[in-house]
């Protein structure tokens, strides 16, 4: 890592790097440990940076997005992090080729506001993504989705870096999208930004939607305390939630790690869980679950350590 840090601060002096920085800070868990490096490219020279040195290196990069589907170490990360900034964050309207308007993000944009925006513009589309705490990069590369909507039905083009630190433009088609996968799961893509096509409705009538489902999240999720969603896929078939919920384990915890008393399908942080905890938890519904359904519950949330 002191090679890494040391060529970074050659080669880009004015990217941004912080050393031993706290994950817990990055993630809407709360939880974690140091990253040992962590870099903020604000452009794409300094994004082109980060990753080609890293990668000539021998080292894996993370790209962290918002945190919003992460579980870290409480040891934390040995690794080498990117997570995009400043131009990153940006949204604005572009007109495409053959002259359809659109929405275009920067990979660390949040959905929410691009939601908002798109409300602004009078696009449609995007209600789904409004109470989904994720930026664009994490999105695209979870095909996150809500009350039917998902990524897939509205992104048109994915801009990205690979290993090299060449740039690659992939249309919505060559993305592989699935059910929370895409071919970026693999984590070999920086994703720079994505253009959604969107059309156009009455503002009044998205602003509806999008509040609707906000009340439905609010009443549903335990959005009161810090969590990283739902923690398992949904199994074929079934619901994790309802699952769990069966065998009666709505309110198990382990330390400040809890399954939510208000919707099972969550882990939430009542104050101060550690990794430790949830990972503890997450085994004894999954072995419970299993023993009473067979039904075998998969981790959605990522693991970083
Ligand atoms: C309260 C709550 C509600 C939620 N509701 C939903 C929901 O309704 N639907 C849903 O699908 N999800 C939901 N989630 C989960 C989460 O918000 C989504 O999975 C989201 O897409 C993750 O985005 P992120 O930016 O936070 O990614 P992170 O958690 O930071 O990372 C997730 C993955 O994406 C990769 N990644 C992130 N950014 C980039 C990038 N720029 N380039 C390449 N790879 C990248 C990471 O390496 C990692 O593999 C919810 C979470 C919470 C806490």
């Amino acid at each position: 890592m002191e090679q890494l840090k040391k060529q970074l601060r050659e080669r880009c002096p004015e990217l941004e790097l912080r050393v031993r920085e706290p994950m817990w800070k990055y993630t809407t868990f709360r939880i974690g440990g140091p990253a040992a490096l962590m870099a903020l490219p604000r452009t794409t020279a300094e994004a082109k940076a980060a990753v080609k040195t890293s990668w000539e290196l021998g080292i894996e990069p993370f790209f962290l997005g918002n945190g919003s589907n992460l579980l870290v170490a409480d040891g934390g990360y040995p690794g080498f992090i990117i997570k995009l900034a400043g131009e990153f964050e940006e949204i604005r309207t572009a007109v495409l080729q053959d002259g359809t308007e659109a929405l275009e993000a920067g990979g660390a944009a949040l959905l929410s506001r691009l939601a908002s925006r798109a409300l602004e513009e009078g696009f449609t589309g995007l209600e789904f993504a409004g109470g989904i705490p994720g930026s664009v990069g994490g999105a695209v590369t979870m095909n996150a989705g809500a009350y039917g909507g998902e990524i897939a039905q509205k992104v048109g083009v994915v801009h990205t870096l690979d290993r090299t630190g060449t740039e690659k433009f992939f249309d919505a088609s060559e993305c592989g999208f699935g059910y929370r996968k895409s071919i970026f799961s693999g984590g070999d893509s920086l994703i720079l930004g994505a253009i959604f096509q969107l059309d156009r409705d009455d503002s009044a009538a998205i602003k509806a939607r999008m509040e609707e489902l906000a009340a439905r999240r609010k009443e549903k999720q335990p959005l009161e305390y810090p969590s990283a969603g739902s923690t398992f896929k949904r199994p074929v078939g079934h619901f994790a939630a309802a699952l769990i919920e069966q065998c009666g384990l709505k309110g198990l915890s382990v330390g400040g790690a809890q399954v939510s008393e208000k919707h099972a399908g969550f882990v939430v942080n009542r104050g101060g869980a550690t990794c430790t905890d949830v990972l503890e938890l997450v085994r004894l519904v999954k072995e419970r679950v299993f023993r009473e359904t067979s039904v075998e519950l998969e981790m959605e949330v990522k693991i970083l350590r």
